[in-house]
C-alpha cells in the first residue's frame, strides 16, 4: 500500500549499478563545487534515485557523481521513447493543410528549393522572394534543417549520431544530402529501416565507421547522455573529413531557465544526463581537440517549452500531460518573453544552446 504513494524517485539507484567519479569526466580535474543537490527524475518519472550536480573548478562543465554505471543507464530509458514521438516535423506535411500553413509551407519550400536545389513539394512560385520578410520564422527552419551548408550537387555524406528513428535523415535526404544515422537503441533503428532510411545501431564512442568518411555530423540532443563526451567527439573528430563540419545543440548551462527553477529546469533531466557544458566550455573543449571556426547560432525562442515543462515539474506534475500547463499565468508569459529576448541578445542565455565546429581542410 505505502508504494503506492510513494514516486519512483524516493527508492534509490541500486547501489550496485552506480558509478563513482570523484573527477571530473571531461577534464579530469577534482576541484569541484555543488552546483545542485536533491535532483530526480521530474521528466519521465522511472528512474529511481536522488542525485548531485557538480560545478568543476577546471573546465565549468556540470555533471553527475555519482550516476547510473553505462551498464545499467537503460533503466533509465523506460518510457523515454513513449513521449515526444506525437508530432514529426516534415518539410512535405501531408494534407490537407489550411491556406495559412500553405502558404508559410510554400514560401519555405519556395526559399529552400532555391538554396538546395531540392524538389520539395507546394512550394510558391517566387515565394523565396518573401522569405526575407519573415527572418524569425526562418531562423527557426534553419535550426530544424541544422543550418546544412548547401550541397550545391556535390556528394555529401551526413552522419546523425544518436539519430533516434531518424526523422533528421528524411529531412537532410530532401536536402541533398547521403544520410545515414547511428543509434544505440535496437528498436528505433528498426522503425527507422523499416522506413527505408539508412539507420545503424552502434554506441558512441565506438561507431565503427570509418575515419574521414563524412561531410557533416549532427548531434543533437546526445552528448549530454553520454559517459564519454570527450570519447565522443574525439571520435566523431576523426570521422570528419578535413574540412568537415560538426552541429551540436543541447541544453546550456548557463540557461536563464536553470536560474529561475534550479532542480526543476527541464534541462537536467537526471540521471539520463550526465554532463552538462555552458558555450565557453563547450567551445574551448571543442578547440582542444582541433576543432577551428567554432561559432555558437543565434538562438530560437526556446523558452516557452522549457519553462512550461520546468513549472509543471517544480510542482511534481507530469511535464507532459496534455492541456494547460498546471500553474500558468500571465506573469510566465512575461517571463518567457523576457527569457526569449535576452537570448536574442545573448545566446550564451539561451535554454538551449547550437553551435557549429570545423575540422581543418
Ligand atoms: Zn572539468
Amino acid at each position: 500500500m505505502l508504494k503506492a504513494v510513494l514516486m519512483i524517485f524516493d527508492e534509490p539507484w541500486p547501489e550496485n549499478e552506480l558509478e563513482t567519479l570523484g573527477a571530473c569526466p571531461v577534464c579530469q580535474s577534482t576541484d569541484r563545487t555543488v552546483l545542485l543537490n536533491g535532483l530526480h527524475d521530474m521528466a519521465f518519472r522511472v528512474a529511481p534515485g536522488r542525485w548531485t550536480l557538480w560545478r568543476c573548478g577546471g573546465c565549468s562543465a556540470a555533471y553527475l557523481d555519482p550516476r547510473p554505471a553505462a551498464a545499467f543507464i537503460v533503466k533509465a530509458y523506460e518510457r523515454y521513447y513513449t513521449h515526444g514521438e506525437g508530432e514529426v516535423f516534415r518539410l512535405d506535411p501531408p494534407g490537407p493543410l489550411d491556406a495559412r500553413t500553405r502558404f508559410t509551407t510554400g514560401v519555405r519550400n519556395s526559399w529552400l528549393n532555391r538554396r538546395y536545389g531540392a524538389k520539395l513539394p507546394g512550394a510558391i512560385p517566387l515565394g523565396w522572394l518573401l522569405a526575407g520578410l519573415f527572418s524569425h520564422r526562418r531562423r527557426r527552419v534553419e535550426q530544424v534543417i541544422r543550418h546544412l551548408p548547401p550541397t550545391k550537387g556535390q556528394r555529401r555524406v551526413l552522419l546523425d549520431a544518436g539519430c533516434g528513428s531518424g526523422d533528421f535523415l528524411r529531412i537532410a535526404g530532401q536536402l541533398g544530402y547521403q544520410a545515414m544515422g547511428l543509434d544505440f537503441d535496437a528498436e528505433a533503428v528498426a522503425r527507422g529501416k523499416a522506413a527505408g532510411l539508412d539507420i545503424r545501431q552502434g554506441s558512441l564512442p565506438g561507431t565503427g565507421l570509418p575515419p574521414e568518411s563524412v561531410d557533416y555530423i549532427t548531434v543533437s540532443h546526445v552528448l549530454e547522455h553520454l559517459h564519454d563526451p570527450v570519447g565522443t567527439l574525439k571520435e566523431l573528430y576523426g570521422l570528419l573529413k578535413p574540412g568537415g563540419c560538426l552541429w551540436i545543440t543541447q541544453p546550456n548551462l548557463s540557461a536563464l531557465g536553470l536560474k529561475e527553477f534550479g532542480i526543476a529546469w527541464r534541462g537536467l533531466e537526471p540521471p539520463r544526463h550526465l554532463t552538462l557544458f555552458e558555450p565557453a566550455g563547450l567551445m574551448a573543449l571543442l578547440t582542444g581537440l582541433g576543432f577551428e571556426r567554432i561559432s555558437l547560432y543565434d538562438a530560437v525562442p526556446h523558452a516557452d517549452f522549457y519553462y512550461r515543462q520546468s513549472l509543471a515539474q517544480r510542482i511534481g506534475q507530469d511535464p507532459y500531460q496534455p492541456g494547460p500547463t498546471p500553474g500558468w499565468s500571465p506573469e510566465w508569459d512575461a517571463k518567457v518573453a523576457a527569457a526569449d529576448a535576452a537570448a536574442a541578445q545573448d545566446a550564451s542565455l539561451s535554454e538551449a544552446l547550437t553551435l557549429t565546429a570545423w575540422k581543418p581542410a
